[in-house]
């Protein structure tokens, strides 16, 4: 089990029966570990146990009620789902006190029976890989799957080393077994996620794992390599600008996963980089980016910047901004810097006025929004794949590559009311904004 925060609330969780009730629990844990939840296989101390049963025959029943009972009697507060939920009566005639009962299938709702009876894991912006909407629920199409707990760096500003430990990866067949079951239980596209996409396996010296009885190792390239045979959405989150990343960017441009990155560069002052003890210097960060696109045209960088860290001065603001102007990002998210309680950047001299922050942040934001609405523009008459989210009477709203869910646009397709959620679909681009596109099924 991974160093999670001891902060973070726990859930036991035992699984019974067959391989698809299986796709359910693997559905479940990844969502509880998205939302922050520490997962643990006893039940002692855990703020809730789920336990998911299965009741295909009179063994297993027997089997699933003995369950729910060790854990009404070692905990207290016990959610019971899966296939023996269907007969809700037998479960309650022996189990009275079980909280609530779901049949198999509907890990919407024993998320949310988990929202209701544990505590929430705190949302700190700063720590939180998911956007804050991340906690409703995931659509079913798709899926962050976290790679690793923790990071090996030391950002001034960031307190996820001290919360949540040094770096922690999952084993590799860990983790595309994981990912083998979503994509066989419907999800057509997975956010990988973790605090350091880029180091992933970076702990166990990039340990040779097994998958399909194949050796894998432990890297994010032979990560993506695997994902890519699953035939589904690969999407690359929070990873380093570090030389290996140079490998992936083949596999984006022969189709194997999203021509996406998105890579935290935080600045481009080598005087405040150094101040925030991130990795990397900006000349290569350009270069890099230069040549990434070289190989891969369709590439769509997304990044993150803080503006007002403790000693930016006009000039390292100034730098920041013809990086922008020169990186040409496609899209971008900016902090106003503010303390974070325990991080090292507190203690830091000339600490940047509220005023001088608001102001340089609406600077920053005015340059961006040019650069992001021209590569927008570029988009109109060109025909892209688009993955459904939503379809109500006035038609669809879906994403194009290019856009991560939630905190990049969105490609609304009006009148297209036949559409499903999770279809993915060739659009015609006819129009933009800043932020979002409109378009129309190509027929
Ligand atoms: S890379 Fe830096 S900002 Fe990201 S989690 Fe690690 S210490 Fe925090």
């Amino acid at each position: 089990m991974s160093n999670t925060t001891s902060t973070a609330p726990t859930i036991g969780f035992v699984s019974l029966g067959c391989p698809k009730n299986l796709v359910d629990s693997e559905r479940i844990l990844t969502e509880l570990r998205t939302d922050g939840y520490q997962v643990v296989s006893s039940y002692e101390g855990a703020d809730l146990v789920i336990v998911n049963t299965c009741g295909f025959i009179e063994g297993a029943v027997q089997e699933s009620l003995e369950a729910i009972g060790e854990a009404l009697a070692e905990n207290g507060k016990v959610i019971v789902t899966g296939c023996l939920g269907a007969k809700e009566n037998q479960i309650r005639e022996v189990h009275p006190k079980v909280l609530e009962i779901t049949g198999p299938h509907s890990y919407e709702q024993v998320l949310k029976h988990v929202h209701t009876y544990a505590p929430k894991p705190e949302y700190n912006p700063f720590t939180s890989l998911v956007p804050a909407q991340g906690i409703k629920l995931t659509p079913k199409h798709y899926a962050y799957l976290k790679i690793s707990e923790g990071c090996n760096h030391r950002c001034t500003f960031c307190i996820i080393p001290s919360m949540r430990g040094d770096l922690d990866s999952r084993p590799i067949g860990s983790v595309l077994d994981e990912a083998k079951r979503l994509a066989e239980a419907g999800v057509k596209e997975l956010l990988v996620i973790s605090q350091d996409t880029s180091a992933y396996g970076v702990d166990i010296k990039h340990r040779t794992g097994f998958w399909n009885g194949q050796p894998v190792k432990t890297d994010m390239v032979s990560l993506c390599e695997q994902l890519s045979s699953l035939g589904v959405w690969v999407r690359l989150h929070y990873v380093y600008p570090y030389p290996h990343v140079d490998n992936v960017i083949p596999l984006m441009a022969e189709g194997k996963i999203l021509p996406y990155l998105d890579i935290p560069l935080q600045h481009a002052s080598p005087k405040i980089l150094k101040a925030m003890k991130r990795p990397g210097s900006v000349e290569r960060t350009l270069e890099r980016i230069k040549r990434w696109r070289e190989i891969c045209p369709e590439l769509t960088l997304r990044s993150t910047f803080i503006v007002g860290f403790p000693g930016e001065t006009e000039e390292d603001f100034a730098m920041l901004l013809d990086f922008l102007s020169e990186a040409k990002l496609d899209r971008v998210g900016c902090f106003k810097y503010s303390p974070v309680e325990g991080a090292t950047a507190n203690e830091l001299d000339d600490q940047v006025p509220e005023d001088i922050k608001e102001q340089r942040f609406h600077r920053f934001m005015q340059l961006q929004q040019q650069i992001s609405a021209q590569r927008l523009q570029d988009k109109i008459g060109l025909t892209y794949p688009v993955i459904i989210d939503e379809v109500d009477e006035e038609g669809a709203i879906g994403r194009s590559m290019a856009d991560a869910p939630e905190i990049d646009g969105v490609v609304y397709l009006n009148g297209e009311t036949s559409l499903k959620t999770g279809d993915i679909v060739q659009v015609r681009i006819e129009n933009a904004d800043e932020y979002d596109l409109w378009g129309s099924v190509a027929r």
